[in-house]
């Protein structure tokens, strides 16, 4: 991160820089383009002055020469031969004269001397002989030099001609004429400033008599020098324009070069400053590291380190926590490199070392747990993980890494383990089975009493749901009860104690008695279930149960027994007294003595009476027998009552299908009496069905359900005859029968129970044949269920 914008910082900086130098050599430039601008000008101006003074001193010469010539022919008169060798030596270091002649006064007499000998005078031509003839007319006249116009003369381009008269006593006698021709002349002249720098051109009185043209042609015209002047009445024009390479020449030559040379400076310091800002920047981020380096060994929780791949384990580099972990400084470790191995636990001295060399070998990270002696000779357990490393310096091997004191830990793992022994050993001999299990329900402790009690080995316990233990119907209703008590804190199962059928591995049900409680002060939650198993104890119960239920049956069959005879007997003598007292009444009426008519009825009132009070007897007796009444779960009592009727109902081929409702209340009951009811429901039931020949089917129903008023509602549902209207009249009444063998008592003492139980015994027949006989009782009591 730190190198990144140090990079990006020292771009841009970098980057400013060469543009600002840049900028500069770009001003210097065009600075010196100017100047060479200005150079080229002032050197073309230059030529035009050096050309035009050449050109004015040589027509001075010239002129001057003929003139000379002039006056040595007025002075004395000279010979042909003189007069042919002066002009000769004109013409020879004069170049440009075409010829050079003399005429006396008549014309006749012609001296010429020509550049080419034997060259006719340049007069005979008609243009050449006109200007002549003009030039010399007008020097007669004026008695002074005479100037033509330009002329041209055949093989020999244009020319002028100077003519200058010659006098004898102030008289003109004569005249001298030099034919000029132009172009050799001021090939001559100006030839030696030409270059190929500048495009030269010389007019002369307005016609163009030379030209030199430089290579390049391509050049600027309005960098021309125009320069106009006269000399001895000739109007000369001169224009010299410098080419283009002349004026460009600036640039390649310094200018650009500069510029080059500039930008390129420009570009080597912005790499130069990129690099040195880099360079900066990283050697803070270095120092920072470093910073952070030293700050993060001092605060480590133990030590860093480097040792060298040698025999003993000589330490080279020791961070700060040396002293807190071996009582020695960094000194007396890393800068003696005192051997580690001489640290190592003698007993753990070659296992370490084994293991750290095959971990160097296979080139992989170690990671040991040993013990060390520190310096004042303690035993401090360490942990450690290095690996080797190649020094990029010198490419020797070392080991690097990090050592911690782990002696707490260890002392704890050592407790841990020592407490988890300890626990182990209790929950197993414990008697009841103990099991531990997470918010999801999933086993974690499965002692072995519980191994036992359920079957299950404790690996095929762990890992699995509590679910596995509880029976189906358990499980569907109770299933969830950790979940609700984890969202709203409700307690129906954690926290206390219940009877509850659990479930084997082998599927089979028995009951346990259940208490769950939560394990607080864990970061996740726990419970732990204590269960006891109450098989032995119902099936005890049960049998005594069953064995006073039986005991009673048989109790009230003799007592029926008994009853039935005593009936007969004390019912047969007041029935005989009322009937004999009837017929004597009859007698009587007959008679006619009515006056012991009223004895008569006396007595049968009193009969009638004393076989009231049988009857009354009868049922007080029933009623008052002594009540054991206890709180009775509804599902145990009727699964109870279908348990006893089974064997009868297998003996006659029929099934008891018992149908509870989940969450009854408990009752109140003397059980033994109630189930008594129940019993006597079923049998007369099944007794209906048998005499149809189960032909409606051979299924009784047993239901329980709570009703509206909150009452539990028990009935016994079969698929006999049903009660025909006759029988329903009398069929609560005792000794109310259809039955051969019957004694019709059986449902006059069931709803005398049920009422002294507070509910009523009642029965409808079926749609779909039979009938239902079906009783109530009220739930038990707040108090009752306390007590
Ligand atoms: P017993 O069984 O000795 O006859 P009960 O008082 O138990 O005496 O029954 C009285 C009578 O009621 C029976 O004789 C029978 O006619 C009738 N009865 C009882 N239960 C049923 C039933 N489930 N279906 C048809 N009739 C019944």
């Amino acid at each position: 991160m730190l190198r990144n914008t140090g990079g990006q910082s020292a771009g841009w900086l970098a980057l400013l820089a060469g543009a600002a130098i840049a900028a500069g050599v770009v001003v210097i430039w065009y600075v010196i383009d100017q100047r060479a601008h200005e150079h080229a000008n002032l050197a073309t101006e230059h030529t035009a002055d050096v050309t035009q003074l050449l050109i004015r001193q040589d027509v001075e010469n010239r002129f001057t020469a003929l003139d000379r010539l002039a006056q040595r022919w007025s002075a004395s008169k000279i010979t042909h031969e003189a007069w042919l060798a002066d002009a000769r030596r004109y013409l020879a270091d004069m170049p440009g004269f075409l010829t050079i002649e003399h005429a006396d006064e008549s014309m006749q007499e012609i001296w010429v001397a020509s550049v080419v000998p034997g060259r006719p005078s340049p007069g005979q031509g008609a243009a050449a002989a006109e200007q002549l003839a003009i030039s010399v007319n007008a020097a007669r006249e004026s008695g002074a030099a005479a100037i033509s116009a330009p002329f041209e003369i055949p093989q020999a381009g244009l020319a002028i001609a100077v003519t200058f008269p010659t006098f004898r006593e102030q008289q003109v006698d004569g005249r001298i004429t030099g034919v000029l021709q132009l172009e050799p002349w001021l090939g001559a002249v100006i030839g030696g400033v030409q270059n190929t720098d500048h495009h030269v051109r010389v007019s002369l009185r307005g016609q163009k008599v030379y030209e030199h043209a430089a290579f390049d042609d391509v050049h600027d015209s309005s960098s021309t020098v125009h320069s106009e002047f006269e000399v001895r009445g000739l109007s000369w024009n001169i224009e010299i324009t410098p080419t283009g390479n002349f004026l460009s020449a600036g640039h390649a030559d310094s200018s650009s070069l500069v510029l080059i040379a500039g930008l390129l400076v420009s570009l080597l310091v912005a790499v130069v400053v990129y690099l040195a800002l880099i360079f900066r920047a990283q050697s803070h981020e270095f120092h920072d590291t470093a910073t952070q380096l030293a700050t993060l060994l001092k605060n480590l929780p133990g030590v860093a380190y480097r040792r060298a791949n040698e025999p003993g384990w000589p330490m080279l580099f020791v961070s700060d926590g040396c002293r807190a972990l071996t009582g020695y400084s960094r000194h007396e470790i890393g800068a003696s490199h005192k051997p580690w191995q001489e640290l190592t636990h003698p007993d753990d001295r070659e296992n370490v070392s084994r293991q750290m060399q095959q971990a160097i070998d296979a080139d992989e990270s170690f990671e040991l747990e040993y013990r060390i002696i520190n310096k004042s000779g303690d035993e401090h357990w360490v942990w450690e993980r290095g690996r080797a490393v190649e020094s990029e310096v010198s490419s020797e091997i070392h080991i690097e890494g990090f050592v911690s004191d782990i002696t707490d830990r260890k002392v704890a793992e050592t407790e841990l383990i020592e407490a988890r022994a300890f626990s182990d050993a209790v929950l197993d001999t414990a008697a009841d089975a103990v099991i531990t299990f997470d918010a999801n329900g999933t086993i974690e402790i499965f002692n072995r009493a519980a191994q036992e009690m359920f079957g299950y080995s404790l690996e095929e316990a762990r890992a699995e749901n509590v679910g596995i233990l509880m029976s189906e119907s358990y499980r569907s209703k109770h299933g969830n009860y950790v979940s609700t008590y984890l969202e709203s804190g409700e307690t129906h199962l954690v926290g206390v104690g219940r009877e509850v059928m659990a479930r084997r591995k082998d599927g089979g049900l028995f009951p346990i008695h259940l208490s769950v409680s939560e394990v607080h002060d864990r970061p996740e939650r726990k419970f732990v279930g204590l269960i006891r198993d109450l098989s032995s104890q119902r099936a005890a119960e049960n049998e005594a149960r069953e064995h006073r239920g039986h005991l009673a049956h048989l109790d009230r069959l003799n007592m029926l027994g008994e009853m039935a005879s005593g009936i007969a007997h004390e019912i047969n003598q007041p029935l005989t007294a009322i009937s004999l007292f009837s017929q004597a009444g009859i007698r009587l009426v007959d008679a006619d003595k009515r006056d012991q008519i009223p004895e008569i009825f006396e007595k049968l009132v009193e009969h009638a009476n004393r076989a009231s009070a049988v009857i009354e007897r009868m049922q007080t007796m029933t009623r008052q027998h002594d009540s054991l009444k206890e709180i009775v779960e509804c599902d145990v009592l009727v699964e109870g009552v279908a348990r006893l009727a089974e064997a009868e109902a297998r003996i006659r081929d029929m099934t008891i299908e018992v149908d509870t409702e989940d969450n009854l209340p408990n009752v109140s009951v003397d059980a033994v009496q109630i189930q008594q009811v129940a019993l006597n429901l079923l049998r007369n039931g099944m007794e209906s069905m048998q005499s149809v020949e189960r032909r409606h089917g051979n299924t009784i129903g047993l239901r329980s359900r709570l009703l509206d008023d909150g009452e539990i509602e028990i009935s016994v549902i079969d698929r006999g005859t049903g009660v025909s209207e006759e029988v329903a009249e009398t069929l609560f009444a005792p000794f109310s029968t259809t039955k051969k063998s019957g004694m019709g008592m059986g449902l006059s003492i069931s709803r005398a129970i049920t009422i002294a139980h507070g509910g009523h015994l009642d029965f409808t027949n079926n749609n779909f044949g039979g009938a239902t006989f079906f009783f109530t009782l009220p739930p038990a009591e707040k108090e009752d269920q306390n007590d």
